[in-house]
């Protein structure tokens, strides 16, 4: 995907001073609500309006979308508001039936993304056609894996192509429904720069008090764009009622949001970050130079429990080490997600280095 198409050209298409907006509910459930949601939203920052037709439930048993017939609703909503359409699609009959009623916006949802033969049948349906094709991340945090499913895309010659961030599934349960892992994105971001990157707190959260304090991190990460859950009446909402917000909420949450210049060209800027950014580097230099020190010290412990035949891990140390360090980084403003983090990936690289020394 090296450049060879210029992926951001749909997105200055829009001509918007501000990220690209797209809201809606998470499911389309009657003719009326959609018309009503949709009316509320035009004359807003919302360029594209979004219903789930097709609903992936994790269990069976729940409501499953209401199907081929929301599309016509949606068709109705785009001629009385000239908003744009965006359904989810998880099959080829899904596109077909989506692109018979005009729909222009595709997204592929975080339970397809995990399933090359889906998304390959996906990217053939739309092979050639000049849709807009967001792409979720996978449920589970794998770069590759969501690669993978741009590059199936790419290849159909999709060309205004998007990803879309909505966080990643842990089995612990933690304070997001779906834990953002911002760096994921952010490298996604990196491998390439002109791709559309666009956040979904909505399924971050999965609740609607945090929405705009997510919205506010993605803007501030540099995303493009934002894609929100908005309903009439979120509380009867029949999927994903805790982290729907109204049409006038979403219009406060947007007057609150602050987007961010990516730089400023005053030199008294520039001086000042220099000057900060070299206090930075000096830190930096100083931590490997400690991390370097630490981890002779592995290796001396390394040769020593080679000496005495004793085991590399020891768990007991280990958890004292751990929780003395979250106690002592919470004093110096250090998050615990933060600290375990960082020290059980110190703690791997000890690993590896007294196993080297054990085995040599
Ligand atoms: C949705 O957008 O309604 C949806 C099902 O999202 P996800 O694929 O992120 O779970
Ligand atoms: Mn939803």
């Amino acid at each position: 995907m090296e450049n060879k198409i210029e992926l951001r050209t749909w997105l200055n298409d829009f001509k918007l001073s501000h990220p690209l907006v797209i809201a809606g509910p998470c499911s389309a459930e009657t003719e009326d609500q959609v018309l009503k949601i949709a009316h509320e939203l035009k004359n807003s920052d919302v360029s594209i309006f979004r219903a789930g037709i097709w609903k992936p439930r994790t269990r069976p048993g729940g409501f499953e979308g209401v199907g081929a017939i929301g599309l016509k609703w949606l068709q109705k909503a785009k001629a009385e508001t000239g908003l744009l359409m965006a359904v989810e699609v998880a099959n080829a009959n899904h596109v077909q039936l989506a692109l018979e009623h005009d729909i222009d916006v595709f997204w592929i949802g975080a339970r397809t993304t995990v399933n090359p033969f889906a998304v390959q049948e996906i990217a053939d349906a739309l092979k050639n056609t000049d849709k807009i094709v967001l792409l979720k991340n996978p449920v589970n945090p794998d770069l590759s894996l969501w690669i993978g499913g741009l590059e199936r895309l790419y290849q159909a010659n999709i060309q205004k192509l998007g990803v879309i961030h909505r966080g990643f599934s842990t089995y612990e349960k933690t304070k997001y429904r779906n834990n953002p892992e911002w760096q994921i994105a952010i490298d996604l971001q990196n491998k390439f720069p002109d791709l559309p990157l666009i956040c979904d707190p909505s399924h971050i959260t999965g609740r609607r008090d945090m929405i705009q304090e997510i919205s506010q991190q993605a803007l501030d990460l540099n995303y493009d764009g934002l894609i929100i859950e908005t309903h009439i009446d979120p509380d009867n909402a029949w999927s994903d009622a805790a982290q729907q917000v109204t049409p006038t909420v979403l219009k406060q949450i947007f007057k609150d949001l602050k987007v961010r210049k990516t730089s400023d060209e005053a030199d008294e800027f520039n001086q000042r970050m220099n000057q900060l950014r070299t206090q930075i580097d000096d830190f930096d230099r100083k931590l490997l130079e400690t991390l370097g020190s630490r981890m002779k010290i592995a290796d001396k412990i390394g040769a020593l429990k080679k000496e005495k035949n004793v085991a590399v891990l020891q768990n007991k140390r280990w958890q004292e080490l751990l929780e003395k360090m979250i106690l002592d980084g919470n004093q110096k403003g250090l998050s615990e997600e933060f600290i375990i983090h960082l020290f059980k990936a110190i703690h791997q690289e000890s690993i590896s280095h007294q196993e080297k020394i054990i085995n040599s």
